[in-house]
């Protein structure tokens, strides 16, 4: 439990300005808690160069499943992760958060766990008996019965099993309600396009919710599911892969933020031929181009984006693949390094309501940081290196000395 400064360190402010250089960072490691930034502090106990570095916010992601497997899901084309037990799926977690910490990632928003399991896992993370980022939980998802994610979660229909649904999710402890309004890719018989949430049911989820502050993350991917979610007044739309002009000035209107999850959808694209059953497969071939172009519209548009990756589908795990994510709003979206370092920073901490605390370093906020050995606006590939992770002010993992040479795991790029 000290005050610990560190100096010398070039300290990334915002999309407008950037990294300044040669700031102090003061922390005190008993709060968590950054108390000065280029202050004067001086009865410190330690002082730390950091030798002229790059220090970001740690990577906030708005949209994992950490009780699933990345890969091995499908055995004999069918999908074998609901069968699961408790044991397994908690083992799992607990794997997922120490793989996500030490690759920056320091704050979840976890969007759908059987059990309610990211529940207990938030409050194990704050003891201490698990490593990993912070918890923003929202036990089980709502789907309606036989509906997008229904084997995992609260089975409901029509308004008054919703409100019910809803105010015992609230009461088993969740912070968000995480809602299937369409269809979606990984369960056969449905498409995108198909509503199925209707209007009442998202509304009477919504006012539940912010009768209690807590907020309201939609699954939606078609266009008119969106429209629904956006008008409902969901705090998140989750993946969006028709996005429109329309659709734009309502988001407008409620203040709506998306979680595009682009590699959900890529990794699948890009690894998942002969392992990933055809049905599934087809319907990323068929939208994958529209969700690029969908997210590209939103963020030209200004509408906030906050970075999510759906960690848990296909391929798309729980290591670099959030500093992946920030990549591909630059190379797919046209998002400059620095919009995908917001979306992936402040963006969530306020799609979250936590940006009292978090997103930023500054004083008053959490000393979760990434610390990097070269300029990630530069090349937002920076991320995806072995950096160091601070967490509470103190360093949880330490990056390797040869962290500069190891190579991206993604060495082709599949043409889109
Ligand atoms: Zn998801």
């Amino acid at each position: 439990m000290a005050i610990v400064k560190y100096t010398n360190v070039s300290v990334y402010s915002s999309e407008v300005e950037g990294f300044k250089d040669n700031q102090s960072v003061t922390v005190d490691t008993e709060t968590g808690k950054i108390i000065g930034v280029n202050d004067d502090v001086q009865a410190v106990d330690e002082v730390v160069d950091m030798d002229g570095k790059y220090m970001t916010p740690g990577i906030m992601n708005a949209h994992t499943h950490i009780t699933s497997i990345p890969t091995y899901w499908w055995r004999d084309g069918e999908e074998d992760r609901h069968s699961n037990s408790r044991e397994f799926n908690t083992m799992y977690a607990v794997k997922n958060m120490e793989d996500m910490i030490n690759h920056g990632v320091t704050y979840i928003r976890n969007v759908g766990a059987p059990y309610d399991i990211d529940v207990e896992i938030r409050e194990m993370q704050k003891k201490g008996f698990v490593k990993g980022p912070r918890v923003m939980a929202s036990g089980q998802a709502f789907s309606i019965t036989g509906g997008h994610g229904s084997d995992g979660g609260y089975e409901v229909d029509g308004v008054d099993e919703v409100i019910k649904g809803v105010r015992t999710a609230l009461k088993n402890g969740v912070d968000n309600i995480k809602m299937m309004v369409t269809g979606g890719v990984l369960k056969n018989g449905e498409t995108p396009d198909d509503i199925q949430f209707n209007m009442d049911e998202v509304k009477a989820a919504v006012r539940e919710a912010h009768h209690k502050n807590k907020t309201v993350a939609a699954h939606v991917q078609g266009a008119e599911g969106v429209k629904e979610a956006v008008e409902a007044g969901v705090d998140t739309v989750e993946h969006a892969f028709n996005i429109d002009d329309e659709t734009i000035a309502m988001m407008k209107e409620h203040g709506t933020t998306v979680v595009p999850t682009l590699n959900a959808m890529y990794a699948i694209y890009q690894y998942g031929e002969g392992t990933v059953p055809d049905w599934a497969r087809k319907k990323v071939i068929v939208n994958i181009k529209k969700h690029f172009a969908s997210i590209k519209k939103a963020a030209a548009a200004g509408i906030p984006i906050a970075m999510g990756t759906d960690a848990g589908t296909p391929y798309n795990g729980f290591e670099s693949e959030s500093a992946y994510e920030m990549q591909l709003y630059v190379d797919k979206a046209d998002m400059t390094p620095a919009q995908a370092i917001d979306s992936a920073t402040f963006n969530c901490a306020r799609a979250m309501h936590v940006d009292n605390e978090f997103g930023s370093i500054e004083v008053g906020k959490y000393a979760d940081f990434i610390v990097m050995n070269d300029n990630p606006v530069e090349d937002i590939k920076v991320f995806q290196r072995d950096n160091d992770v601070y967490q509470n002010g103190v360093r949880v993992h330490a990056s390797r000395v040869v962290a500069d040479v190891k190579e991206d795991k993604r060495v082709t790029e599949a043409a889109i």
